[in-house]
């Protein structure tokens, strides 16, 4: 079995859909195909929700009824046969009545999660109802019937793969499945999602729990590149990585792949294979267990990062002042990206700034406190533990002329992890590049 996960942009519009239909297609075996929404439907969709919350229900209907024409033009231009056409259009309406009927109730956060719902349930609904048009046997499961988080908002492993594998076995004649990414219930059974982007991670707990073959994840950029294509030229997609390395590159910034998908897949050694809809020949990035290679394979970058200094003489000699420090961002949830320590003075990085008042206000009675916002980390990824020298001095090299505010080396071996302001980010992504030159 293979689960093929194709993101926003691949299902945009009907055209897009019917190129992702062709390469199902292609593909023999049995399989199950993940969907994300169309491109741009969640953004509307939280900014509807946001309307309701705020009881402003007249905006709310109007974006309601401009996102439900957008659907009535991609129905129209999917669907060439008239029944389907109106199959379609009605199945948009019971969609948008449905969201509709928010502006004449109560909203609540459970309420909230139903509205995200709708754009992977529409997205799927409707390539499902192509798929029946162009005479492609196909069967549509409702990830609402098998995909769960428990009392932690992980996933509940054990009640998905059950679920999953009594759906799959009551339509065993079935090659081919369409289910929805993203959305889940929770432990009470109200519709929930696996949090923005986690269709990903849909397709790599689905691959798990049917112990597929091959997730393969579908977007626009063939496989992750050895450097942010965004910024520099000529970067080139890496052909093979290794869970841990592919872990540090989506946690780090690499943005085709979300970072919780590698874990779940990396534990069932479950290959993950990252291809681009629009080129669909090109060889993309395949992650296993296996390392190949050595020496640096990536560079990525990571914006948004705060960088919190705690000074104090107390750490001189002392023990158990690390604990306090981490207790303090245990005590606000806010989990911590890179750390260095001085003799007198440890640094953190977070990316999650909500509570940084409280935090700042709980760490000063344990010394001075310094924080920088507006800061980048760059992560270099490789095999670092092999008989390569000079990786860091390379690296140090290459970034002669931008200021470092922090270095981690050494917490894995496949990764060195700077911190520089992002108005250094460029430079520093650029010249970074030449470790790649031959
Ligand atoms: N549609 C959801 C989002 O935009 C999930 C996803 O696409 O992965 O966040």
């Amino acid at each position: 079995m293979i689960i093929m996960k194709f993101g926003g942009t691949s299902v945009g519009s009907a055209h897009r859909m019917k190129k992702v239909a062709e390469l199902v297609q292609e593909i023999p075996g049995k399989k199950i195909i993940v969907l994300s929404a169309m491109a741009g439907t969640t953004n509307s969709l939280v900014e509807i929700a946001n309307y309701l919350f705020k009881k402003n229900n007249s905006i709310a209907a109007e974006l309601i009824e401009g996102l439900r024409i957008k659907y009535y033009k991609e129905g129209e231009a999917l669907f060439a046969m008239e029944v389907f056409k109106t199959k379609a259009k009605e199945l948009i309406d019971s969609h948008f009545d449905y969201l509709l009927s928010f502006t004449q109730d109560s909203f609540t956060i459970h309420e909230e999660k139903a509205v995200l719902a709708q754009g992977e349930l529409l997205s799927t609904a409707l390539f499902q109802l192509y798929l029946e048009e162009i005479g492609q046997e196909s069967k549509l499961l409702s990830a609402l019937q098998f995909m769960r988080i428990d009392k932690d908002l992980e996933p509940d492993y054990f009640y998905i793969k059950e679920n999953l594998s009594r759906l799959l076995n009551e339509n065993s004649t079935s090659e081919l499945f369409v289910t929805q990414g993203f959305i889940c219930r929770n432990r009470y059974g109200e519709i929930d999602n696996l949090k923005r982007g986690g269709s990903d991670y849909s397709a790599s707990l689905i691959g798990v729990a049917v112990e597929a073959d091959e997730v393969q994840i579908w977007t626009d950029i063939d496989g992750m590149h050895n450097n942010d294509p965004r910024i520099v030229e000529n970067t080139s997609p890496i052909r093979y990585l290794s869970f841990d390395e592919a872990a540090e590159l989506a946690y780090f910034g690499a943005k085709v792949l979300h970072p919780s998908s590698i874990l779940p897949a990396k534990n069932a050694n479950i290959p993950v294979r990252l291809k681009s809809t629009l080129s669909p020949d090109s060889e993309g990035t395949l992650i296993t267990s296996k390392v190949s290679g050595s020496g640096i394979k990536a560079i990525a970058a990571k914006d948004g990062i705060c960088a919190i200094k705690i000074k104090s003489g107390r750490m001189l000699l002392a023990y158990g002042f690390l604990r306090k420090v981490f207790e303090i961002f245990e005590l606000y949830k806010t989990s911590i990206d890179m750390i260095t320590t001085s003799e007198v003075a440890v640094s953190v990085t977070i990316d999650d700034t909500t509570y940084l008042e409280q935090i700042i206000k709980n760490l000063e009675p344990y010394g001075k406190v310094e924080v920088d916002q507006n800061q980048s980390i760059i992560c270099v990824v490789g095999d670092f533990v092999k008989k390569d020298k000079g990786v860091a001095l390379n690296v140090f090299k290459a970034l002669k002329e931008v200021p470092i505010r922090m270095i981690s080396y050494g917490g894995s071996n496949h990764n060195i992890s700077l911190l520089v302001n992002t108005e250094d980010k460029k430079a520093a992504l650029i010249q970074l590049n030449q470790l790649f030159e031959k």
